[in-house]
């Protein structure tokens, strides 16, 4: 029978990956949330914006008023919230904002389905950034909650509050923690597509002058890509594999929080590294800190492809995140289809096309 599905932050990428995969996988009806805003980028939702089954409704955590008219109008027979400021590094900037949506926006949602649709499944998006300080590795559901930022102690709130909400009002709530992951919807501001597409961007100008094939003697001129701390490791997995496991939670019997990650854990410095290899660079680290670069090898110029910047250090850093998927694994029968480099190749032969294409 065709449910009701709302899918919050239709937008961005984890929003537009679950839409689609809903409408292609279910005969549901899917609305997807996004806020009114002068210049909305329709980019993710292109492919699937027009089906029939799927319509675009506006809607803002922030406000309750709002939250409580959209369920009460649909009925949902399942809330998905992806819908976040879900960038850590701005977090600090903005501590404020960040509660109001990632928290209160949550409470919010809870609320209004507590009113007026009480048998709807609701899914909120938790971060591997509540781990932040990690005791031990792999991180699993009973590693304690020890954010480095406004953004992961918001999360750590809303995984509290989505409990007490299951518990109290017997509501089919769950807040799963999801590792990093990616994909070619992801924005800029996240260090891996800004790696791909800084890749793509340096490759294509290389490329497109002689003088790397050696033939004539003026090196290309370009910005290399700027980071902060390459020596961060992250667990990184598919956007796509992770609505799948996603959509599994929400149609178990009972209500349960799970993990969702690849099982692996890479520097940026190692995904530097394979970036630039899939479009066929080969590279060197020099110098060390502040002056550490990524220089390219083999060609008649040592071209810098990657410096560090001290102003993308973070206040406090997240060091090491690397997560145990294994419960759901065994109690959904999720497993990740792309592998670390399937995902990196992905990013980067997407943001090759593109800047062939500009
Ligand atoms: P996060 O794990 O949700 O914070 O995802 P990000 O992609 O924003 O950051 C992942 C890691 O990359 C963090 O440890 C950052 O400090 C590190 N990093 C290094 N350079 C950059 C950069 O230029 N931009 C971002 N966003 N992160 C960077």
């Amino acid at each position: 029978m065709s449910k009701k599905v709302i899918v919050t932050g239709v937008l961005g990428q984890d929003g537009a990956n679950m839409c689609e995969y809903l409408l292609k996988t279910t005969g549901h009806q899917i609305f997807g949330m996004m806020r009114r805003s002068a210049n909305p980028n329709f980019g993710n939702t292109r492919g699937f914006q027009d089906d029939k089954k799927f319509k675009f409704i506006y809607g803002d955590l922030t406000d309750e008023i709002n939250i409580d008219r959209l369920v009460k109008d649909i009925e949902p027979d399942f809330f998905i919230n992806f819908a976040a400021n879900s960038f850590v590094g701005c977090s600090w900037d903005m501590p404020l904002q960040v509660f109001d949506v990632n928290t209160l926006g949550v409470i919010r949602c809870l609320e209004s389905l507590k009113k007026f649709s009480p048998s709807c499944r609701f899914y909120s998006a938790g971060s591997s950034e509540q781990f932040g300080d990690v005791d031990y590795s792999p991180q699993d559901l009973k590693h304690p909650f020890k954010p480095r930022s406004p953004y992961g102690a918001s999360k750590c709130a809303a995984h509290h509050v989505v409990k007490v909400y299951r518990e109290s009002y017997d509501m089919f709530a769950v807040h799963s923690i999801l590792f990093n992951h990616e994909g070619t919807k992801r924005g800029e501001e996240f260090v891996t597509r800004k790696i791909t597409k800084g890749v793509a961007r340096i490759s294509e100008i290389i490329r497109g002058i002689d003088s790397w094939r050696g033939r004539h003697g003026e090196p290309a001129e370009f910005d290399p890509i700027e980071l902060g701390s390459l020596d961060a490791k992250r667990d990184w997995s598919d956007s796509e594999d992770f609505v799948k496991g996603v959509w599994l939670m929400l149609n178990q019997d009972d209500p349960k929080d799970y993990l969702l990650a690849s099982g692996e854990t890479h520097s940026i410095r190692e995904f530097v590294e394979k970036a630039f290899t899939f479009a066929e660079f080969t590279g060197d680290w020099e110098g060390e800190g502040v002056d550490e670069k990524y220089i390219a090898s083999g060609g008649r110029h040592k071209y810098v492809l990657v410096k560090v910047n001290p102003e993308f250090y973070r206040p406090a850093e997240v060091n090491l995140l690397h997560g145990d998927p294994s419960l759901a694994r065994d109690e959904l029968g999720w497993k990740p289809e792309s592998s670390f480099d399937d995902l990196v190749r992905k990013m980067v032969e997407h943001d090759l096309k593109n800047e062939q294409k500009n």
